[in-house]
């Protein structure tokens, strides 16, 4: 279990809010990345369950997600387009995704994270209590505003969706991975393993600029090559 210092369960998102305003208070969301560390802690957890934040809700332009959503509910749910579920399940093993929510997700930004690749390449933008919504970009390159709690992710569900990962094994995460999508306002390409977070990069130079850091699953060198790869796999299969 966590080692954390205290727990509190708001029933609203003032609540909430204050609560978050004292000191080494964090978000909790599934739990899955914070209850991974089992250091003993001082940080205060304000859980989010109670807030009723969990809903998916679509129209013809809009996808909405709850933050407290699952990563589970949104593999499993009808509102969501078929590319995004395919790849929502697909991200964590089935015991994380059943806990980690879209909220988690997108405030660990974690740079392997194809869903979170995905969310980019349909233009998605956050909202945000205690601070004014942002692109997904902007939060993964800059972090959830101090203070701030993650209400939902909105995107266009339109358009055509198609990705192509390498791992060491079908079943691993990626070490890169490609999502292309084919929208209204044209073709969008997002890559993850390349850079700090996953990344949008422009479609007719995927690899331009890039310098991933390497590891045991791949080097520099090979991480750019693959996407290059990778991102031809996932345009070409637009058409
Ligand atoms: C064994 C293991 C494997 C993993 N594999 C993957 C993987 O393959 N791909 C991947 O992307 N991730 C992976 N993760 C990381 C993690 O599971 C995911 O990022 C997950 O989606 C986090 O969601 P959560 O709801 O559990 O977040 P939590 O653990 O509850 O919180 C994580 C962080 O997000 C903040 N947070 C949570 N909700 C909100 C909110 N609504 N507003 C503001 N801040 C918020 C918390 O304060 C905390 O800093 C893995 C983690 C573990 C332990």
């Amino acid at each position: 279990m966590p080692l954390v210092a205290a727990y509190f369960r708001p029933d609203s998102l003032d609540e909430a809010l204050s609560l978050l305003a004292g000191p080494h208070r964090i978000v909790l969301g599934g739990g899955t990345t914070i209850n991974s560390d089992r250091q003993r802690s001082d940080v205060e957890v304000v859980d989010l369950q109670a807030l009723g934040l969990d809903s998916i809700e679509s129209s013809e332009t809009e996808l909405r997600i709850g933050a407290t959503a699952t990563l589970a509910d949104v593999a499993g749910s009808d509102q969501v387009p078929d590319g995004l579920r395919a790849i929502a399940r697909r991200e964590s093993p089935s015991t994380l995704r059943t806990l980690a929510t879209i909220g988690g997700l997108i405030a660990s930004a974690h740079p392997d994270s194809v869903l979170l690749a995905a969310l980019l390449v349909h233009g998605a933008s956050v909202d945000l209590a205690g601070s004014e919504a942002m692109p997904l970009a902007s939060v993964l390159a800059q972090g959830v505003p101090s203070q701030a709690i993650i209400t939902a992710v909105r995107l266009d569900p339109t358009g055509v969706l198609c990705h192509a990962a390498t791992g060491r094994t079908p079943a691993d995460v990626p070490i890169v991975a490609a999502v292309a999508r084919a929208g209204a306002g044209g073709i969008s390409l997002a890559l993850t393993g390349v850079a700090a977070t996953p990344i949008t990069v422009d479609p007719d130079d995927p690899v331009g600029g890039l310098a991933p850091p390497g590891d045991f699953r791949g080097s520099s060198g090979y991480r750019v090559e693959l996407a290059g790869v990778l991102a031809a796999r996932a345009l070409g299969g637009l058409r």
